[in-house]
């Protein structure tokens, strides 16, 4: 049935992409994704090493790190349906951190997980390190460790062009909203906004299928997903107000291994100072006409 939806959905927003191709308006050609050949080559730490981490040395006997990803999400975290190549901001910060750990970029092996699942994922060792839009935040450290923040996004709306009513999170009133299960953006409006009509899914493209489909009258996540989903299809969707939330995005590793955490926040830190995450993001989140926030300090936390 996920599956079905998914399917649908990815086909909708295809079969858009293509057809603003086409008839693409004088003077504002289509939108393009990243480039393989515009994207960085990260060195990598041949000699690294970190014992003291279970989960670095688990990929070690095995040769290469498994990393959770999104793969819906235009500019972040986005699958070739063709060849099952993932790109964009998020891909290129784990290729990094990869990088950083010792591990060929090339080599990483991405599990597609959704919003909903990415704690269970962490915590069964289903993967090594999860980077995927995911906002930290004290509920979840609970029960998961956070690498960084590595950018700094915000809550926002997404609707379509011939929306005039819908300027703000207070216009929501009665409106059908369609989020993420397992989100912040959806628990923030389930608490925040208990008038709006809040839907849920399992991704956000389901949502914007929704949204195309006129089955909801809003979407609403951070506002780089939106803006990804938006520079898509620019004639049919539109982020409109100003971002409501602060949503620090950081690299998710199991709960007990500080070691791995603590060499992320390490490699976060070298590879915005040398230049690595900047570029990284003018050929990815900046292709969809994003300007980059400036990167947040890093958390470095306490071992708890
Ligand atoms: N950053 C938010 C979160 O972690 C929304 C995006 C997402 O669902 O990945 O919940």
């Amino acid at each position: 049935m996920v599956r079905t939806k998914r399917t649908l959905a990815a086909l909708v927003l295809t079969a858009l992409a293509v057809l603003t191709a086409a008839c693409g308006k004088e003077g504002s050609p289509p939108v393009k994704g990243p480039q393989p050949d515009e994207l960085p080559v990260y060195r990598v730490a041949a000699q690294f090493q970190l014992p003291s981490s279970s989960t670095w040395s688990k990929a070690k006997r095995r040769g290469h790190l498994v990393v959770g990803a999104k793969e819906d999400q235009p500019y972040m975290g986005e699958k070739d349906p063709a060849t099952g190549v993932y790109s964009g901001f998020d891909i290129e910060i784990a290729k990094m951190m990869s990088a950083s750990l010792g591990f060929d970029p090339k080599t990483i092996e991405f599990k597609t997980i959704a919003s909903a699942n990415r704690e269970t994922a962490l915590q069964n060792g289903q993967i090594d390190y999860y980077v995927g839009t995911y906002t930290i935040n004290d509920n979840r450290k609970k029960l998961v460790g956070f690498g960084g923040p590595y950018y700094l996004a915000g809550q926002g709306l997404l609707v379509r062009t011939d929306e005039n009513d819908i300027n703000g999170p207070k216009d929501l009133d009665g409106k059908r909203v369609c989020s993420a299960a397992g989100s912040t953006p959806y628990q923030r409006i389930q608490s925040d906004y208990p008038k709006a009509e809040l839907v849920a899914y399992d991704t956000y493209s389901i949502c914007v299928d929704n949204l195309l489909t006129y089955q909801v009258d809003a979407v609403t996540t951070d506002d780089t997903i939106l803006s990804g989903y938006a520079a898509k299809v620019p004639d049919e969707l539109k982020v409109v107000g100003k971002p409501f939330s602060a949503e620090p995005y950081g690299i998710g590793v199991p709960k007990s291994d500080n070691a791995l955490r603590f060499a992320l926040d390490d490699a976060i830190a070298l590879r915005e100072k040398n230049g690595d995450w900047q570029q990284a993001y003018d050929a990815t989140l900046g292709l969809s006409g994003r300007k980059a926030a400036p990167a947040p300090p890093i958390d470095r936390y306490p071992a708890s």
